[in-house]
Order: structure tokens, then C-alpha cells, then sequence
């Protein structure tokens, strides 16, 4: 069988563990969305492009997260003339990986179970900024869809009938797995969720989880939206009484009957239940308070 699976007449996708957009540009070139998580993943979205005959022509990383940037090395090194694009916050990351393992160790040198390829992949120059709400390569043109609140300037594409939704949200496996759906902020997260609603393309390729069909799209979405705010519930419901971040990320751990095989799953979770924190502050239902004990949520 054929790695790609053609969407719509120009658009294609290899299905994975982390789901990869291709975008035939009409000139033989191709664009890839996001490149997985390692230089086998790149590996194979060069093999399924010669199978294709289509040539890379350039590559659009949603964000940072090192399972959607993890081929970029592979390819920009294999592959001459590859352009890279990127969002500019993301941008940032994108170049100097390191920065993903030092903000969930609190802005610390990380130890080196957070320097993994799960967490740190190895770094590209980006060679274009994605600052408009089109973006036009080789002569196709893609509507650039906003979806912060996963990550910091995270962005969909959308093209020919698909719109590609990147971490815009997950399918039900895996936000059954996380309990946690990750975030950096809550309501721009919320946020994209409405933004990919608002779309009218026949098909949603989300990172994780299947290619949706627009009339099966509303219904997803709502379980998405309810998992963020059963996690929210879950953080204020940990706030009965106060506790420093540890001490929250504890009780909500222990409410949603999560465990972690790993310390990087566990860095990721504490990260996520901060961006509730937060979130929850801003909707004037936690407060933060500096005592001797140290900096305390409470509801
Ligand atoms: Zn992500």
C-alpha cells in the first residue's frame, strides 16, 4: 500500500502515531505539515514523496512540540533547497530546541531524562516566518488558521477542502489517554476549538487521532471542550484547600487516576495543570498568595 493517503486532489496525508500533512503544490513539488518525531518519520516522508515522485519543496512546522518538528533535521539536511516555515514564537523554539526541556524545568538548565527526543529535538534554522493569514508556496496558496492555547503560536492550514488542525485538537484515544488535553493557555485554547468550528472544509486532520469528516467534526469537538473543562474542574476542585503548584498537580493527578511511566510525561502534566492555574485566576476563580510556605493557589 501506498504511504500516502490521498484526502483530496492535492492533498495527502502519511497516518501515524503523529499524522503528517502533504500538499502537492502542482509543479511537482510538495509541502510537508509537520515532519514526526524523529529522522525516521523524516525518512519516510522522503521515501513517501519519491514513491509519489513529488520533489520537498518546504516544510510548515504548526509548533514546536518535538513529535511535530522531529523529522526537520533529516529532511533540511537531505533534502537541498528545503524552506522551512514557521510561526514566529515557535520559530524561536523551533531553532533552539533546548528551550522546550528549560521552560518545564522552570526556566532551569533541564536534567537529562528531559533532554529526550520526546521533549528535545534537534534544531533547524527557520527560514520563513508565518505571519499572514495566507501563505503562498509554489504557487498554492493556504489559509493560515490561529490556534494558540496548546502552544504558544501554534497554527492550521488549510487547503483544498482539508484543513490541517495540527494539536488544534485530539481524537478520543488520546484525550482518554492524557487526562490533561496539553495546554499553555487555557482560553486561547478553548478559543481554537472555536476557530476550527467556524471552518467549512470537507476534512480535519487533527496530530493525533483520525481525519474527520466535517459532519463528524462538531461532535469531537465538544469532547474535546469537555475534557479541557473537566480538567479545569478537576484544578479548582483541588483547590478546596491551598497548595503550592506541586501540591495541586498532586491531588488533580490522584482525581483523574493518572499515572505517569515517565519523569518527561510528569514534567508535561505539572506544565499542563499550571496553564489551569492560570487560566483559572483570569476567570477570578483561584488566587495565587505569597506566604512563608511559599506561592499558594487557593479558590
Ligand atoms: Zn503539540
Amino acid at each position: 500500500m501506498a504511504i500516502l493517503q490521498q484526502i483530496s486532489a492535492r492533498t495527502f496525508y502519511i497516518p501515524g502515531a503523529n499524522n503528517l500533512g502533504v500538499v502537492a503544490t502542482g509543479d511537482g513539488g510538495a509541502i510537508t505539515i509537520d515532519t514526526g518525531l524523529d529522522k525516521d518519520t523524516g525518512r519516510l516522508i522522503r521515501k513517501a514523496l519519491d514513491e509519489a515522485g513529488l520533489t520537498l519543496r518546504a516544510i510548515i512546522n504548526t509548533h514546536h512540540h518535538a513529535d511535530h518538528i522531529g523529522g526537520n533535521e533529516y529532511l533540511v539536511r537531505n533534502v537541498p533547497g528545503v524552506q522551512v516555515y514557521a510561526p514566529p514564537l515557535e520559530a524561536a523554539l523551533i531553532t533552539y530546541p533546548l528551550l522546550e526541556p528549560v521552560y518545564l524545568s522552570m526556566g532551569a538548565q533541564p536534567i537529562a531524562p528531559l533532554q529526550n527526543k520526546w521533549l528535545m529535538a534537534k534544531g533547524v534554522a527557520v527560514d520563513h516566518l508565518i505571519e499572514a493569514d495566507q501563505l503562498t508556496i509554489g504557487g498554492t496558496t493556504l489559509d493560515v488558521i490561529p490556534l494558540p492555547g496548546h502552544s504558544l503560536g501554534q497554527v492550521g492550514l488549510a487547503v483544498d477542502g482539508v484543513c490541517f488542525a495540527a494539536d488544534g485538537f485530539f481524537g478520543p484515544a488520546i484525550l482518554q489517554k492524557h487526562g490533561i488535553p496539553y495546554a499553555q493557555d487555557v482560553g486561547l485554547q478553548l478559543a481554537s476549538l472555536g476557530r476550527v468550528a467556524a471552518r467549512n472544509d470537507l476534512f480535519f486532520l487533527p496530530g493525533h487521532g483520525d481525519l474527520t469528516p466535517r459532519d463528524q467534526l462538531e461532535e469531537l469537538l465538544a469532547i474535546n471542550q469537555a475534557a479541557i473543562e473537566r480538567a479545569s474542574a478537576a484544578v479548582r476542585a483541588a483547590l478546596a484547600d491551598p497548595g503550592d503548584l506541586l501540591t495541586v498537580a498532586r491531588r488533580v493527578r490522584v482525581a483523574l487516576g493518572l499515572q505517569f511511566a515517565a519523569i518527561p510525561q510528569y514534567a508535561i502534566f505539572v506544565s499542563a495543570v499550571s496553564a489551569h492555574l492560570g487560566y483559572l485566576v483570569q476567570q477570578g476563580s483561584a488566587q495565587v498568595v505569597l506566604g512563608d510556605e511559599g506561592m499558594l493557589w487557593q479558590a
